[in-house]
């Protein structure tokens, strides 16, 4: 019956004539043991359950009257909308590239390495950033503060293995943590490290320089683990780093990222285990979330050693990390498409991938001399700045901007989409599979009515 029946309100429109659509960014997928249907909405980054009448009502939503209660409740969830979304993209894109939430630096202190990954994208070279180059480090950050008119400096320390350098992460921290003191903002940081070097005085000392979080890589368990994740010397190292996880009190989160190939997959459930064993023997915010290792230059190059991961089961791990990552409203932009983001490395060329932190050809600049009031004519190859920036604006390329992912995956990494090819969502043409992995991981943090619209991080 017509809610305006039952009202005897004067006719309105129907909800079709004022402008609602069904949201092109809606996947779904039949609740295997029910009647329902999730459906996740991308583009506001929700997902929810809808029994056979919701399903009805949806189905005939632009005959439906404008005012029926659903449309809100649908709205509320994103699953319709009454404005164009794709345009919406395009223009959070654009804000992408320049919106300011701070300065971002990634500072390799040092482009050396302990260990030697098969995978490893970097070539290493020894030696530690000069202090002239700290230095310039500092005077940057301070320009990249005054021109964009953010206040909040925000550090990921990088290399190479950043504790061979802990000196330097040492006294750059307390530089660069006087300086957003100086503007009246907020300073944090985080470190990705291969943990082998993790020891009590240098979580002490991370700790000291306002590290709130931390990546660790455990490739498998034991011999699976050393396999990929040796030492220079060709020396095991998962006694080590989980030893160091287990007897360090560590006062801030580590994510132990599981960089996931055909060698160590089966060992996905049992390492997750382990590092909830861990964690909870240490009081530890011990976190572990999986990768799939697959598509990389380097992985590619050397792809005999590691056993990429293809088909399915990439589809599979890429489905638990991206399930395990979504985020209310949140597409997967990153510095890359940033202009207040830099990656810098020891001999301080400016990056704006770390993926390219040790290519000297992509550099756009130096950080003695670019200056972003002027950040073309300061770079020594603007073209190595924009064609990053501009990965943030995917709308062009026709197969994105049909694509129903495209809120989520903004086109796919940069770094691959310029220098190899559009890196498309391992489970592209699986959207059941992530859809019921949603379902299931929000079953835990499910809202009133059952919608979510919140993720944890990666
Ligand atoms: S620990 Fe990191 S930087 Fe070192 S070789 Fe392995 S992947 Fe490369
Ligand atoms: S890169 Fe592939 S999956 Fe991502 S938006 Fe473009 S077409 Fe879609």
């Amino acid at each position: 019956m017509d809610s305006r029946e039952q009202t005897h309100e004067a006719p309105s429109r129907t909800a079709g004539e004022a402008g609602w659509h069904v949201s092109r960014y809606n996947l779904s997928a039949p609740v295997p043991e029910g009647k329902t249907v999730a459906i996740a909405n991308l583009f506001k980054g929700t997902c929810a359950e809808y029994n056979p009448i919701e399903l009805y009502l949806l189905s005939v939503l632009e005959e439906l009257d404008e005012n029926h209660p659903i449309i809100e409740r649908f709205a509320r969830r994103g699953i319709i909308a009454n404005f164009d979304e794709r345009a919406a993209l395009e223009t959070m894109g654009r804000g992408a590239c320049m919106g300011v939430n701070g300065v971002g630096l990634t500072i390799c202190p040092t482009m050396g390495c302990n260990f030697d990954c098969p995978y490893c994208f970097e070539d290493h070279y020894a030696g530690k950033m000069e202090p002239d180059v700290q230095d310039d480090v500092v005077a940057l950050a301070k320009r990249m503060l005054d021109a964009s008119g953010g206040k909040n400096i925000s550090v990921s320390w990088f290399g190479g293995e950043p504790l061979l350098a802990c000196d330097i992460i040492e006294s750059l921290s307390e530089r660069l943590m006087a300086l957003a003191e100086e503007c009246g903002g907020e300073y944090r940081a985080s470190i990705i490290t291969n943990g082998y070097l993790l020891t009590q005085d240098t979580v002490d000392l991370l700790d000291r320089c306002k590290v709130a979080s931390a990546q660790v890589t455990i490739d498998g368990m034991g011999a699976t683990h050393d396999a990929t994740r040796r030492l220079a010397n060709g020396g095991p190292t998962f006694e080590r780093i989980t030893t160091n996880l287990r007897s360090c009190k560590i006062p801030f989160k580590v994510n132990v990222r599981h960089n996931v190939h055909e060698g160590n997959r089966a060992e996905m459930d049992e390492l997750q285990a382990f590092i909830g064993q861990l964690a909870e023997e240490s009081g530890n915010k011990l976190h572990y979330y999986p990768a799939p290792v697959a598509g990389s230059e380097a992985a590619d190059e050397r792809g005999e050693q590691v056993n990429l991961l293809c088909g399915t089961h990439a589809s599979e791990v890429g489905v638990r990390q991206e399930a395990g990552r979504f985020h209310a409203g949140r597409g997967h932009y990153c510095g890359a498409h940033n202009l207040w983001s830099v990656g810098i490395d020891a001999q301080g060329n400016l990056q704006k991938c770390w993926e390219a932190v040790d290519k000297p050809d992509i550099s756009f600049g130096t950080a003695h001399d670019w200056d972003p009031t002027d950040p073309f004519a300061t770079a020594s190859n603007p073209d190595n700045l924009t064609m990053f920036l501009n990965t943030a604006v995917p709308i062009a390329d026709e197969e994105c901007r049909e694509c129903v992912w495209l809120p989520t995956c903004v086109g796919g990494c940069p770094y691959k989409r310029l220098f190899d090819e559009r890196a498309c969502i391992a489970f592209k043409d699986d959207p059941e599979r992530y859809v019921l992995a949603l379902r299931d991981r929000i079953g835990e943090e499910r809202e009133d009515d059952g919608e979510v619209a919140a993720g944890n991080e990666d």
